[in-house]
Formats: C-alpha cells, sequence, structure tokens
C-alpha cells in the first residue's frame, strides 16, 4: 500500500501520535537519541535511506557515506549481513574468472576480506596476496570461506566507521510519495515510529519490499525455494562442522514436504521454516546412525539459520538491460563467462529517487543464480550507493550522468574497462557446472 502525504498525516493524526511531526528536531543526532519516545514519530532527514543491511545494503551505504552523502541503514532485525550470515550461508563467491583473472574489484573485494580481520578466515590458494602466475591462480577461483560471526562483526564496524547511522529492529512499512519521488519512508522501530525524508532511497530488501510499498511491478519466484539447511554440529569434543545437504535428506524421507515455496505469503514462509527444520532434525538422525553402524560418537546440533533460507523472491520486474555498465562480475557455477551490470538493472521504473540493489534487482531469468550470489549483491549496492550520492536535490536516476557515475565508481576503486568483460581466450565456451551445497 502506498499513501499520499494529505493521508499519511491523517492516519497518523488517528494513530494517535502525540508529538507534532515538524516539532521534533529535523536534523540526525544519531540512532539511539532518534528512538526514545513511546509513540511518537521522530522525523530525520537524509542525502540517502537504505532499507535492508544484507550484503547489497551494507555495500551501498558504504559507498554513499563515503561519497559524501549522508547515510542511514535501516535493518529490520539486528545484526548484518542479511541471509547470507543469519542463514549460514559463508561462502563468498569468486570475484575472478576461473582463468586467474579478477573481474569484479572496490567494495565486494573489501567484504570478501573483511573476516580476516576478525578471523582466520582467508582466500583460496594464490589469492591470499594475489601474487602467482596464471597457472596458480587459476587452479582455485578467488572466493572465501568464512564464518557468520566474524562478518557480522567486520560489516557493522565497517558502517560505523564510515559514519553510517544504522537503525536495528527497525523495519520500512510504508512510504509519503509526492508524484514519482519517495518524500518519506516511515519506520516501525519497537513502538516507535520513524519518518525519514531522504533526496534518494536504496531497496536492499532482498525481496523489493520498498518498490511493493510503493505499487511497482515485480516477480515473484515460485520455482527454486525448497527446503534446505546448512547447520553447525559438534562433536564430542566441542568441534564444529558446518553441514549441507539436510534438504536431500528430507526430499529422500518426505518427498511431499520438499515442494516449491514462492516465499510471498505468510503461511508458506512459516511452512518452509517448519519444513528446514525438520530437514535438519532427519539429516542428523540419519548421520548419527551412519557414525553408530562406525562406532562413532553422535554429532549434535549447533546451530541453525535463523533467516529464511528462501533462495528466491521478489524482484523488480523487467530485465533492466539498458544504461551503462556499472559493475562486473563472474559465474560462480563455471570458469569462462564475465557479466556487465546495467544501471538500468537497478532503476525501479515507477518511482525517480528509488534504486534497488542485491538480489531484488531487474535482471534476465537466465541471469537471476548469479545476480543474486554476494559478489553480484555487492558490485549493484557500490553502484547504487555512488549513484545516490550523486543524485541532484529532486533529480531523477533515470537522468543521472552516466559518466560521471562511472567516472566515481572508478575513483573509488571498481574496474570497468571493457577488456574485463572479454572472456580469457581459453574459454571455449560452455564448461563444467558447479553445484551449490545447498540442499
Ligand atoms: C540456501 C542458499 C544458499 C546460498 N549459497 C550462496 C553461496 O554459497 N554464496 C553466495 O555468494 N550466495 C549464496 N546464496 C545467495 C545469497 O546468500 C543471497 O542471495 C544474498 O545474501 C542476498 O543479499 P541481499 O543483500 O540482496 O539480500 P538479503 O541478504 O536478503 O538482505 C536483505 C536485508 O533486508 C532486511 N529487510 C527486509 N525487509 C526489510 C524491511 N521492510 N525493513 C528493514 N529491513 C528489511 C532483511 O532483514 C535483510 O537483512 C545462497 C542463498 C540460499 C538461500
Amino acid at each position: 500500500m502506498k499513501v499520499d502525504r494529505r493521508s499519511f498525516f491523517a492516519g497518523a493524526a488517528a494513530l494517535g501520535a502525540t508529538a507534532p511531526l515538524g516539532g521534533l528536531a529535523d536534523e540526525a543526532q544519531g540512532a539511539s537519541s532518534a528512538i526514545r519516545s513511546h509513540g511518537f514519530f521522530a522525523r530525520r532527514k537524509y542525502d540517502h535511506v537504505v532499507v535492508g543491511g544484507g550484503f547489497a545494503g551494507v555495500a551501498a551505504a558504504l559507498a554513499s557515506a563515503r561519497a559524501g552523502a549522508k547515510t542511514c541503514l535501516l535493518e529490520r532485525t539486528n545484526v548484518l549481513g542479511g541471509l547470507s550470515t543469519q542463514g549460514h550461508i559463508i561462502v563468498f563467491m569468486p570475484l575472478c574468472d576461473g582463468y586467474g583473472r579478477q573481474v569484479t574489484f572496490g567494495i565486494p573485494e573489501e567484504l570478501l576480506r573483511l573476516p580476516m580481520k576478525y578471523s582466520a578466515a582467508k582466500p583460496n590458494g594464490a589469492w591470499v596476496d594475489k601474487k602467482g602466475t596464471k597457472k596458480e591462480l587459476s587452479d582455485k577461483r578467488y572466493e572465501l570461506v568464512f564464518d557468520p560471526g566474524p562478518m557480522m562483526l567486520g560489516l557493522e564496524r565497517a558502517l560505523v566507521d564510515a559514519g553510517v547511522d544504522i537503525f536495528y529492529d527497525c523495519s520500512a512499512e510504508n512510504v509519503v510519495r509526492e508524484g514519482t519521488r519517495i518524500a518519506e519512508l516511515i519506520a516501525r522501530c519497537g513502538a516507535q515510529r520513524l519518518l525519514l525524508a531522504a533526496n534518494a532511497f536504496t531497496d536492499a530488501t532482498g525481496s523489493a519490499a520498498l518498490a511493493q510499498l510503493c505499487g511497482e511491478a515485480t516477480v515473484g519466484g515460485r520455482t527454486g525455494n525448497i527446503p534446505c539447511g546448512w547447520y553447525y554440529v559438534v562433536d564430542g569434543e566441542r568441534h564444529i562442522h558446518l553441514r549441507c545437504g539436510a534438504g536431500k535428506t528430507l526430499r529422500k524421507l518426505d518427498p511431499a514436504a520438499a515442494r516449491d515455496y514462492a516465499g510471498d505469503d505468510p503461511d508458506e514462509r512459516s511452512r518452509h521454516a517448519i519444513a528446514s527444520r525438520r530437514a535438519i532434525l532427519l539429516d542428523i538422525e540419519e548421520e548419527n546412525k551412519r557414525r553408530a553402524a562406525l562406532g562413532q560418537e553422535p554429532l549434535h546440533v549447533f546451530s541453525i539459520p535463523t533467516y529464511p533460507t528462501l533462495l528466491k523472491l521478489a524482484r523488480v520486474a523487467g530485465e533492466g538491460a539498458s544504461g551503462p555498465v556499472v559493475g562486473i562480475f563472474s559465474d560462480w557455477r563455471r570458469k569462462g563467462p564475465v557479466y556487465p551490470l546495467r544501471f538500468g538493472q537497478l532503476l525501479v521504473p515507477g518511482v525517480s529517487n528509488l534504486l534497488a540493489a542485491g538480489r531484488c534487482i531487474a535482471c534476465a531469468d537466465e541471469m537471476w543464480d548469479v545476480v543474486r550470489c554476494l559478489p553480484a549483491c555487492c558490485v549493484s549496492g557500490q553502484a547504487a550507493g555512488t549513484a545516490a550520492a550523486l543524485l541532484p536535490r529532486g533529480g531523477s536516476f533515470a537522468s543521472l550522468d552516466e559518466e560521471t557515475l562511472r567516472k566515481r565508481l572508478v575513483a573509488s576503486g571498481v574496474r570497468l574497462d571493457a577488456e574485463l568483460l572479454k572472456p580469457d581466450p581459453e574459454w571455449k565456451g560452455g564448461g563444467e557446472m558447479r553445484e551449490e551445497g545447498i540442499f
């Protein structure tokens, strides 16, 4: 549902907002003081509001804050990293093409290397220090297996250091439109509400929730969502291991429960969560039978995903195949292909000051499986944040100066050279497809 300014204020009065909306200080005073009075509407003004603290949202907020825009990020849970950190998705897919050449640079690489500050995680093979022959660098892909805790800590530190105001436990629940623009965003933080005015907004919700609140077209994903679970177990000596494949066990033992879930219906979301957890219980039971037969100690569940492990939610409709190239990423499934991210993929056609970032951007069906992974989510996040910082007051993203945007991206460490988009001469097309360990 969207509301215009007049009906929103009428609604606020009906709800009994006890503070005059204009009476609270407009200038941001930091997250802690913003939400202090029970039942009050607190009002803040920013240049850029990012909704969603997954990898895309973090990349967007970092990019705009570092470009000098006053930025805040709203996250409805209490930590950063979204589906990845809270869903135990702990493989940061590759930044290279598989032929020893890095193709993704900038904030995606910074975030891939972030857990190295707080843990012993290291990128694969020669990619640790990025030194090595072509052969050495093509032996392994430039990716990282990380633990969720250090990543969450690192993401938060990065935002705080960049001067981003983080609002945790804060859910965007409506927008106030003025023509084609979002004038203000209404967010619920516990019992309080925040009214956030901004020049630019980024929808990094993973489900195009902001675009949907604006009444814009999205496409959902009935296929691809089956129960899954990456969960941690401890052995008798309290050593922790990650286990994948719970969904496979459920499909084998109870095919009826292993069906597709749309992810856009409250009942289905809960059924998916319950089926995924049942999958974990069945998987550990099977594994412990196997271990008992070998005379081994049983394993015990240590930690399960706390975030819906739905691959596919809604995304902005269309393919967005137009506009300048604002990012480059490779294919995690096979070596060889390199793809451009086009600015048109970030646009939300009916809203002039809103961009999408992450797994909810517009893309062709066949590209979705690549676009949804962490490198591409960070690429689109950095592009959205950089564009948000450049948007003139009252301007429209559709008419943003493309060359200036590309120059700003390059100046902040992104590489956009056309050469990078040419596949390695050794790649003759096709190639073996790697399987994700999800099910
Ligand atoms: C089983 C599985 C395995 C996967 N394996 C891999 C893998 O190995 N490697 C890889 O790179 N990728 C993998 N992926 C994909 C990848 O994890 C996600 O697509 C990616 O993390 C999405 O990032 P995002 O920032 O776009 O969205 P999300 O991570 O979904 O973040 C969105 C954030 O927005 C917040 N939010 C939503 N609505 C609101 C609101 N109204 N107000 C405030 N906040 C809101 C959410 O709480 C969340 O934190 C996998 C996915 C699944 C399901």
